[in-house]
């Protein structure tokens, strides 16, 4: 657990991740429960209005039912046949008796079909008046049955008060159903205006009253202007006489505010009541409110970051530092390489791994010689010039899973893994070539220095089973080299020491004899079941001038290690095809030549490329060469770029032909990706046949391989008529091997290739 956590605090980033992701989650979370204050706000806003107008539709209902049951008495009082013989005052008596009780709401009085005020609930008798021209009077006249009409608001034309009013009036039928005239009580408007003053509606809030055809009675705030006016054209009017109540959000007509609306239409009267609380003012609070969160948690957030920063930072720093402590602890300060302590650390690792998969690793331990004299004659700085250039020169030298470090001084230690004596060797003469470069110390002066290194190789597991004897007696074999003239590489074991200098001693005559042109190319015969001629195998031959002839198993071998493989292969081609061409051209018959070629051939992206100019140049066809390649091809570590070549060559319609076949990874699906024409029977099979059932049953196997993925099926090494028989017998119709002949030089050859093509018929009439 401890662990875990130091290991997720050792990361800089995760502080300003921490951070980021801190502030986040709390702006998010205030962002929400601000969003969720503001709903309640409007929710709670919403209840107010919805009461409020509840209880102003109560109080007006209420106080209209008794206005209107006054007047239907005095409807029913004026109605009672005998009333119009009462005298004027004691039907004033009859009539307005109920009347008294809702003086506080307004007077209610009478008209005859004329509309003349003949009745009045006020004592005070007015003057006389006709109120024929009002919309209430001539919609009871007009139309019967209207029951309680409301009219439209005006101005008394009785009394001083300029006040506006509204009257309630119910129609008056004579005995005989007709047009008696109405009772009305008119309403002044202000009644409402003292109702509606207590409601709490905010700064910006209004208080409507309305008639359902959108007649404003009463507005609060009070304006002179807006009685009368219509609402009917807005937008918020339709669901106003919609329905019986409900709350909507809407931009008012009248002054262009957005509110909150509640409205409820009062009891049956064809009247609405409206609260309206502005929207600035329902969120007035909670925006107060918001704005002093929204500071504190941007506060919050930028501490948060800033400290996630300051903490990222420092923790930066102290890897930084860390990191420098370390490169100094196990780098060399001059090279960059690793020092003495890494070294250890490595080889080490490297000793553990080969013991687990017993492999061997070779330790080089390298000295330069002379050195101190760059020191004492060009001074100490172009001593570490040249150690820093030997340092990059040697860092060529090895692969990436190699490790190469300085010792100190002018000692520098290589470890190769997976190393055998030859490589070892190989890598070391690179190495001692390399140093031997002129190094510039001093460009001003164009002064330059020449040095020699000694190196000494020990070989695990041979020469030591643990790290320290290793190095020591990779030291003991440097000592060794130095003292025997300097210069040169000494393997701590004396066998080594021979293989290593033959192996030395080969690579540089194979590369003088290469130069000199002084290898040779011989032809061996493949021939059919008739045992006619039916191609050429070209086997590149070695004689050197000390040396003597030298087998290709040995020197190939060292070709393909030191690089030299490809440029002898390359002459080698150039050389057969060459051959063929003169052949031809003197009229021996030879239908194609094989050529042995190997992986670094084909990691050349020009190789297909070269191929198609040396068949052109000798005036070829590419149905004249085959490509002879052992499996080992297929399974090269850099297989991409051999394939691209592979089929380059392919499409080039140049045959490829597996030789030595079944001794490697022979994988059935390879045979097939690459087109290959042709599997050669390795030698070793062909010598079992009659002696080892192994090998008999290993040579069919490659038959049948070769009959099912049809291609053709060639035997090597075929020694003896037995072997031949077999061969036939099993489905192999094509062989090579010293029962013909064996590999020849050109004149040779060409003498075969005459004699033989007498004897042909014979041995096809045997
Ligand atoms: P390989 O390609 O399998 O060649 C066949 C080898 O068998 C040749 O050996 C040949 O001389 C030998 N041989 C032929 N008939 C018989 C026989 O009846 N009995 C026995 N015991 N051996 C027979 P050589 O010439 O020594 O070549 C050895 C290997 O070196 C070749 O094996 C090939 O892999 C390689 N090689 C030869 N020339 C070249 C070349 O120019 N380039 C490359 N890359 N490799 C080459
Ligand atoms: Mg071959
Ligand atoms: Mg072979």
């Amino acid at each position: 657990m401890i662990r875990i956590t130091s290991s997720l605090l050792a990361k800089p980033a995760l502080f300003i991740f921490a951070g980021l992701g801190i502030t986040l989650a709390t702006t998010g979370v205030t962002t929400v429960s601000l969003y969720e204050m503001r709903l309640d706000a409007m929710a709670q806003a919403r209840d107010a209005a919805t009461n409020l107008v509840l209880s102003l539709q109560k109080e007006t209902e209420r106080n209209l039912d008794i206005y209107q049951l006054a007047m239907r008495d005095v409807v029913t009082s004026l109605e009672s046949p005998g009333i119009l013989q009462l005298a004027p005052d004691a039907r004033r008596l009859v009539a307005f008796n109920a009347a008294n009780n809702v003086r506080e709401l307004g007077a209610i009085f009478s008209a005859d079909a004329a509309g003349n005020d003949i009745l009045d609930s006020r004592w005070v008798l007015p003057p006389k008046l006709n109120v024929s021209d009002r919309d209430y009077f001539q919609v009871q006249q007009q139309q019967k049955g209207t029951g309680l009409y409301l009219s439209r608001p005006f101005v008394p034309r009785l009394g001083n008060s300029e006040q506006p009013s509204i009257a309630l009036s119910l129609r008056l039928d004579d005995t005989n159903g007709h047009f008696a005239g109405v009772v009305a009580g008119t309403l002044r408007l202000s009644y409402f205006h003292q109702l509606f003053e207590d409601a709490i509606i905010g700064v910006h809030g209004t208080l409507t009253l309305l008639r359902t055809d959108g007649t404003v009675l009463m507005r609060q705030p009070y304006h002179r202007d807006d009685i009368g006016r219509t609402l009917a054209g807005g937008h918020s009017f339709p669901p106003l006489v919609q329905s019986d109540y409900g709350t909507y959000v809407d931009v008012a007509v009248l002054d262009h505010i957005e509110r909150l609306y509640s409205f409820r239409r009062i009891g049956s009267y064809p009247l609405v009541v409206v609260v309206g609380l502005a929207t600035k003012d329902i969120y007035a609070g909670w925006r107060k409110r918001a704005f002093a969160i929204g500071i504190v948690t941007a506060i919050l957030d930028v501490l948060t970051i800033m400290l996630s920063l300051m903490f990222s930072g420092q923790l930066r720093r102290r890897f930084a530092m860390e990191h420098q402590l370390q490169t100094l602890a196990w780098f060399d300060a001059l090279t960059g390489l690793p020092n003495r302590a890494q070294l250890s650390k490595e080889t080490l690792r490297i000793l553990t791994d080969a013991s687990r998969n017993s492999s061997q690793f070779a330790i080089l331990f390298i000295d330069l010689d002379r050195f101190k004299r760059v020191n004492d004659t060009q001074g100490h700085s172009a001593g570490d010039e040249v150690l820093s250039e030997i340092a990059r020169r040697l860092r060529n030298y090895v692969r990436g899973e190699d490790v190469i470090g300085r010792l100190g001084g002018d000692e520098f230690l290589a470890v190769l893994q997976n190393c055998d004596v030859h490589r070892a060797a190989h890598v070391a003469g690179r190495i001692l070539q390399a140093l031997y470069r002129p190094i510039t110390v001093n460009a001003k002066y164009d002064t330059s220095v020449t040095l020699s290194a000694s190196i000494g190789v020990s070989l695990y597991p041979h020469d030591g089973q643990d790290a320290d004897t290793l190095l020591r007696n990779a030291d003991m074999a440097m000592y060794k080299a130095k003292s025997t003239g300097r210069n040169q590489v000494h393997f701590y074991a004396p066998v080594y020491e021979r293989q290593a200098k033959e192996q030395l001693e080969l690579e540089i005559a194979l590369q003088r004899a290469l130069q000199a042109r002084a290898l040779s190319v011989a032809y061996q015969p493949k021939v059919d079941v008739t045992g006619t001629l039916r191609g050429a195998e070209a086997l590149v031959r070695w004689n050197d001038e000390k040396l003597g002839i030298v087998p290709p198993d040995r020197f190939i071998a060292i070709a393909e290690e030191s690089g030299l493989i490809a440029e002898l292969d390359a002459w080698v081609l150039d050389e057969a095809c060459r051959q063929l061409a003169e052949w031809r051209i003197k009229g021996i018959d030879v239908p194609n030549i094989s050529v042995n070629v190997c992986a670094a051939d084909f990691k050349s992206p020009d190789y297909p490329g070269f191929i198609t100019h040396t068949l052109q140049a000798h005036g070829l066809e590419p149905a004249n060469l085959i490509l002879e390649m052992t499996e080992r091809v297929m399974f090269d570590e850099s297989l991409d770029d051999i394939r691209t070549s592979l089929d380059a060559i392919h499409a080039l319609g140049i045959a490829l032909s597996i030789d030595d076949f079944g001794t490697g990874y022979s994988s059935l699906s390879y045979l097939h990706r690459f087109a290959v024409k042709e599997l050669k029977i390795d030698k070793s099979f062909v010598r079992g046949i009659g002696v080892d059932a192994m090998a008999e049953s290993l040579a069919q196997t490659v038959i049948n391989i070769g009959n099912v993925l049809k291609l053709s099926v060639i035997a090597e090494g075929v020694e003896t008529q037995a072997q031949r028989d077999f061969l036939h017998k099993h489905g192999c119709l094509m062989y090579q091997g010293y029962l013909y002949s064996p590999p020849l030089p050109p004149e040779d050859f060409a003498l075969w290739v005459e004699t033989h093509r007498q004897q042909t018929p014979v041995r096809e009439s045997r």
